[in-house]
């Protein structure tokens, strides 16, 4: 098994958070009513996207019916409606929705985590579930950090639990730590430049990118457009060496 793919079979399988596991699991036994026939998914869920992406788009937590039913991030519900639309509409999936793990959908050259694997209550994980869960976003950095050259982070939680796994997995953070915007930009250097031992290669800076998160509460207001998130992800895949590519005009 590839390293990522152990990986994401470790995160499934995780029960670290007492809080989180009794809530996702009570998430599934009791369902929506729009979703009863549905087996929930009710664990911790992996990252998605492909080994060798040079782009990572990291989020919050997956949602209690979406990501938590279905076992993909961002899957079932409206934000992840909004995110794979406009990754569709940049060349960076292969189909406008996302609606279960056996959908077909495939991602060009990026990955979607997120720093809090398993849903939590009202959305909100408590800081010590995010500090707890940190080192599997730490793994997935070093695992994808060859190629690693720029992430889109949506929203300040997500951006303030980021910025220490990407130092705990060798990049260094500029002081004063940046801080969250729409449009914020910050290049991550290496901590310390690969080694003539490891042939001179190895994981180079990181481009991050501030973007407001694809929450109802936000797309709901016009406070992120499905422009602006489009804007965010081109120059993030621009940055990160991902080609042009119009998915409709090759279907
Ligand atoms: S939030 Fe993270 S650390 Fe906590 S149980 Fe879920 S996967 Fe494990």
């Amino acid at each position: 098994m590839d390293p990522l793919a152990e990986l994401d079979t470790r995160i499934a399988g995780c029960t670290a958070c007492p809080r989180l596991v009794a809530w996702r699991e009570e998430v599934g036994r009791v369902k929506r009513a729009a979703y009863r026939d549905w087996t929930y998914w009710a664990r911790p869920v992996p990252g998605f996207g492909p080994a060798d992406a040079s782009l990572l788009v990291i989020g919050l937590a997956p949602a209690a019916h979406g990501g938590n039913r279905t076992g993909r991030m961002f899957t079932g519900d409206r934000s992840g409606d909004v995110l794979y639309g406009a990754l569709y509409e940049v060349g960076l999936a292969s189909g406008p929705v996302s609606v279960s793990v056996d959908d077909g959908l495939t991602l060009r050259g990026v990955r979607v985590t997120s720093p809090v694997h398993c849903a939590p209550p009202e959305n909100k994980p408590t800081p010590g579930e995010r500090d707890t869960c940190r080192p599997w976003l730490v793994r997935e950095l070093e695992l994808l950090g060859p190629r690693l050259r720029a992430a889109v982070v949506l929203g300040a939680f997500g951006w303030q639990a980021a910025l220490p796994a990407f130092a705990a997995a060798g990049w260094r953070l500029p002081r004063p730590r940046p801080a969250f915007a729409h449009g914020a930009r910050v290049t991550l250097e290496r901590a310390a430049p690969p080694t003539e031992a490891a042939g001179g290669s190895g994981p180079g800076p990181v481009t991050l990118y501030g973007c407001f998160h694809v929450s109802q509460r936000n797309t709901f207001t016009g406070r992120l457009t499905p422009d602006m998130l489009k804007d965010v992800l081109r120059a993030a895949a621009g940055e990160a060496g991902i080609p042009p590519y119009d998915a409709r005009a090759a279907a």
